[in-house]
């Protein structure tokens, strides 16, 4: 099979040609201009090579598994994309293969000649927050639940974080946009079931059955501290999850400060 990887080959493979079907569904490679060669699939160029060895590289809003196969196939070999729990990563391997870094993908992500990502990846029109806005917004949350203001998750909370598709994943993730995210922090909208997925995403292992047990039976006003050491509990149990805030978050922005 010939491989595509960069503008040379992409060059060679469409010869005088303006465009070429791929193997796989509705893929094509198709000529932009003298010195800009596409990788199509659908209505999107996910992957676009240009004459000097750049490529970029572009969901065009579909963080589909044939978009990722797509990329993965057709784009430098020095970046893999791959995903863990809804999250696009993309990893850079060194010319021995050995991975250097591994980074929140972007759409418009530019790899460089050398197989580097262009440093504009990292300009302010990114998925990055503030550090200290994020923290701020995970104690509101957290004094809400302590509170017993903070209903417990309903169909009225934000439906990115609330519905989920058939494998749990919340459809936020599973669509692969975050914004609302990003939105919630911004109008301090403290959504019920934000503070339940940070809870999940943290794992089992941060979270036991107990703790979970003992947050639902919070929530749901059955679990009201009679003595100190119940409401000792409660209180390392809001500082826990206001950890499982944070590092939900820090999993799908870059933060600043
Ligand atoms: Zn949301």
């Amino acid at each position: 099979m010939t491989v595509i990887r960069n503008y040379a080959q992409a060059d060679a493979y469409l010869g005088r040609k303006a465009e070429r079907p791929l193997p796989g569904r509705a893929t094509r490679i198709r000529r932009v201009n003298d010195s800009t060669i596409a990788i199509r699939y659908h209505d999107t160029d996910v992957v676009t090579y240009q004459a000097d060895g750049s490529a970029l590289l572009n969901t065009g809003g579909w963080r589909t598994l044939t978009t990722k196969d797509r990329m993965n196939t057709y784009g430098p070999k020095s970046v893999a994309i791959w995903q863990e729990r809804g999250v696009w990563r993309v990893t850079v391997r060194g010319e021995n293969g050995a991975p250097r870094y591994t980074t929140l993908f972007r759409d418009g992500l530019i790899v460089t000649p050398t197989g580097d990502l262009a440093t504009s990846i990292n300009a302010p029109h990114g998925p990055v927050i503030s550090r200290k806005a994020v923290g701020k917004f995970a104690s509101k949350m957290v004094k809400a639940w302590l509170d017993g203001t903070l209903e417990a998750p309903n169909t009225g909370d934000c439906w990115f974080c609330y519905l989920r598709d058939q494998s749990g994943t919340p459809m936020g993730d599973a669509t692969g946009q975050h914004d609302h995210l990003a939105e919630h922090i911004r109008d301090g909208y403290l959504v019920p079931s934000l503070l339940k997925n940070a809870v999940i995403a943290h794992g089992k292992e941060k979270f036991s059955e107990f703790d979970r047990d003992l947050i639902a039976r919070w929530w749901a006003g059955e679990a009201r501290p009679d003595d100190n050491f119940t409401a000792g509990i409660i209180r390392y149990t809001g500082q826990r999850i206001r950890a499982a805030i944070i590092a939900y978050f820090s999993h799908r922005f870059e933060f600043v400060d």
